[in-house]
């Protein structure tokens, strides 16, 4: 495995010693390559809705045994890519992760921007970033949040939406990927 935020090998975990960063604890399906590849990319961009089974099973199988106070909050899909799409692609998947795992799934970010990421530079991706997102609920210093997300780049949208949760008084901030986007 390698570290999420800087591509260290760290061994056995997605995080390494040397990086610091809003949330404490890492879970990745794997690289964005071959069948997770294809997969990610039929259910984000060619309407393949079922799929969501079959990458919530995949996180499943990655995730270890969550405390009960774990609630699940997803990282928020910018609002044009839920209306081309016709469903909200990480919400589905984070709900039946929760009902799995009889755990709660709340929507408590949300995206103060609706800027659309995928023609952006790295730079400017990072820059959106940094004030997307906002708390729209309560957060409970006691519990524990689980961030799901898609695909992790540059691991700048993942920061900083663990740090909108940190900011607003959440101590555990931990992370659940679908893939990691090797970076060419
Ligand atoms: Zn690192």
């Amino acid at each position: 495995m390698v570290c999420i935020v800087c591509g260290r090998p760290t061994g056995r975990t997605w995080l390494c010693n040397t990086c610091r960063t809003p949330y404490q604890r890492v879970w990745v399906i794997g690289e964005r390559e071959g069948v997770l590849q294809r997969l990610v990319g039929l259910y984000k961009f060619s309407r393949a809705k079922a799929a969501y089974k079959d990458i919530g099973d995949l996180l499943l199988a990655v995730l270890p045994e969550l405390p009960g106070n774990t609630v699940i909050v997803t990282v928020p899909t910018v609002y044009g890519h839920i209306r081309e799409r016709g469903y909200d692609h990480m919400l589905l998947i984070a709900n039946y992760v929760a009902k799995k795992r009889n755990l709660k799934c709340q929507r408590l970010i949300g995206r103060k921007t609706d800027t659309k990421q995928r023609q952006s530079t790295a730079i400017q991706r990072a820059k959106q970033a940094k004030s997307a997102f906002e708390i729209r609920g309560k957060i409970d210093s006691d519990k524990i949040y689980l961030l799901i997300d898609d695909v992790v780049t540059t691991g700048a949208t993942i920061k900083y939406a663990a740090k909108a949760l940190r900011d607003a008084g959440a101590k555990n901030v931990w992370v659940a990927v679908v893939a990691r986007q090797v970076l060419k």
